[in-house]
């Protein structure tokens, strides 16, 4: 059966019709200073589709000074707590009421389905804006007790805490969730009054454009927002480098990250990076074989494994291997393909030429590695960078394909006997953002949980995500967290106030 797209918003049709479409610096809408230009694909119809500004060292360097000025000279840094809460809200309400439009936006950019968008990326993006609005009025230090052994008897102290916004932060964000990510940046960074220039993937730029317009709307000060577009190599670099960024906020891969953890202790700006993942999913003996297929499903599958925790290496109990890995394979070839746009679609097109020809070789590596193709393996034959669903099959672990994040919907299922052999399988990898383990055995889980090295153990679930329960990584998949009160944190300073009576 095929399905036809449904028609898009007005609204989504109008900011499209632009097609060149301009970023943000001190609230005005420019055309990078070269005049050099990217092109917007959608990877659905593998069409250009508009194109955005190329910005270079002179764009950023006028991007993180209008920050710079937003926060120290502006009203933003004068403005109350609860003016930083009502701006936040306020943005939550038009995310809310536009949250079609993004979606659509999403779908055509990035190829991710408009309506599980709608429900996921842009749901949990507002409500975490309205989180975060409450944490801003609820920032607070600390009197401290002092003792100073050395002052006389007669003397008095009294020293406190203060929280102070970092500064300047510059936010880069990859393209898997483009929208969900400048949210994650955007609010406690705001919440804490900081400034921003935020750097949204080359790939997938519309929305953040639309969350820039909304910011605009909501009345946030000029400069308290800016948004620069372009690669990697040029804007990136330009950004990460500045000596006016006090932060860096990253997610994305854990070579760049590496490569903007170096450069941010350059000028000790503070930094955040959430990274890759290769993230183990365990399926203990007494678990339903039917609830396991269906978590793997989504595990893996869910937002086309483009996922950083997307459960792709399945460790399941040697009894049920076989039961779970032949269901998990019919779910997979159940799952409808389409354009984002198309409501029965679940999955669309990977984001671009570069990661479907990334994943087809990673799919090929499995096969010359020797692995049981058990469905899928190869691109889809229609127009777009789809590929389908993939499963393979391994007693081996030591695989390519079961060590490297392949960043596509491509499983490799394990068996294992033995709890304690596959914890250590399940942390001999360099990543450790998250991993699930699916069984009623509380004590086994309990005992499971302190032992595994991930930023987050799931328990019967997976990739469950709440704004405030803070997400990251161990090991290579990153430092820091972002959401949760430890996200309002990373974007604090504190000052110790000490005086003599
Ligand atoms: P992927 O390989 O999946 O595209 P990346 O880690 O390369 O993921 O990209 C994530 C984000 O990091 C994007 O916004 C990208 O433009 C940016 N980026 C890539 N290289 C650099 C760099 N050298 N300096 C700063 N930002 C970079």
């Amino acid at each position: 059966m095929t399905h036809e797209p449904a028609g898009i918003e007005q609204k989504t049709q109008a900011f499209l019709d632009r097609q060149n479409h301009r970023m943000l610096i001190d609230g005005q809408w420019v055309d990078a200073l070269k005049n050099k230009r990217m092109q917007v694909v959608n990877p659905a119809e593998e069409t250009v589709i508009g194109s955005i500004p190329s910005a270079h060292s002179d764009d950023v360097n006028k991007a993180v000074g209008c920050a710079k000025a937003a926060l120290e000279q502006g009203a933003w840094g004068k403005m109350r707590p609860s003016g930083r809460q009502n701006l936040l809200l306020k943005l939550a309400d038009l995310i809310e009421r536009d949250a079609r439009i993004i979606a659509e936006l999403e779908a055509i950019d990035n190829g991710k389905s408009a309506a599980i968008a709608q429900a996921v990326d842009i749901g949990l993006g507002l409500e975490f804006f309205r989180y975060m609005a409450g944490w801003a009025t609820k920032i607070e230090g600390s009197t401290l007790d002092v003792s100073m052994p050395f002052a006389p008897p007669e003397a008095d102290f009294f020293a406190y805490t203060r929280r102070e916004p970092v500064g300047v932060v510059a936010a880069i964000i990859p393209w898997n969730f483009p929208f969900l990510m400048a949210c994650w940046k955007l609010a406690p960074a705001l919440a804490a009054g900081c400034t921003v220039v935020l750097k949204p993937a080359e790939q997938t730029s519309l929305s953040a454009l639309y969350l820039g317009e909304l910011i605009a709307e909501a009345n946030f000060p000029d400069g308290v927002v800016n948004i620069v577009t372009g690669d990697g190599q040029s804007t990136g670099s330009a950004l990460i480098t500045h000596p006016d960024i006090n932060k860096i906020s990253f997610t994305g891969s854990t070579q760049v990250g590496q490569l903007i953890g170096r450069a941010a202790m350059d000028n000790m700006a503070r930094v955040t990076l959430e990274l890759g993942g290769k993230s183990p999913m365990i399926v203990l003996e007494d678990c339903d074989p039917e609830k396991a297929a269906q978590g793997a499903a989504v595990a893996i599958f869910f937002n086309h494994g483009q996922t950083c925790s997307a459960g792709s290496r399945l460790y399941v109990h040697r009894s049920i291997f076989d039961t779970v890995v032949n269901r998990l394979a019919e779910l997979a070839e159940a799952i409808p393909m389409g354009p984002g746009l198309d409501p029965a679609a679940q999955m669309g097109p990977l984001v671009s030429q570069v990661q479907l020809d990334r994943v087809c070789h990673y799919i090929e590596t499995g096969c010359q590695e020797g692995a049981r193709l058990v469905t899928g393996g190869e691109r889809a034959d229609r127009k777009g960078y789809y590929v389908k669903p993939t499963i393979f099959a391994s007693e081996d672990d030591s695989l390519v394909i079961a060590r490297e994040e392949i960043f596509g919907p491509v499983l490799v299922a394990i068996p294992f006997d033995d709890v304690d052999d596959v914890v250590e399988r399940a942390n001999d990898s360099r990543y450790g953002l998250a991993a699930s383990i699916w069984s009623n055995d509380l004590s086994q889980v309990q005992r499971l949980i302190p032992r595994l090295k991930a930023g987050t153990v799931w328990v019967n679930g997976h990739n469950m995500l709440d704004s405030n329960v803070p997400f990251g990584g161990y090991k290579l998949s990153g430092v820091g967290r972002d959401m949760g009160k430890q996200s309002l944190d990373s974007y604090l300073e504190t000052k110790s106030v000490f005086m003599a009576l």
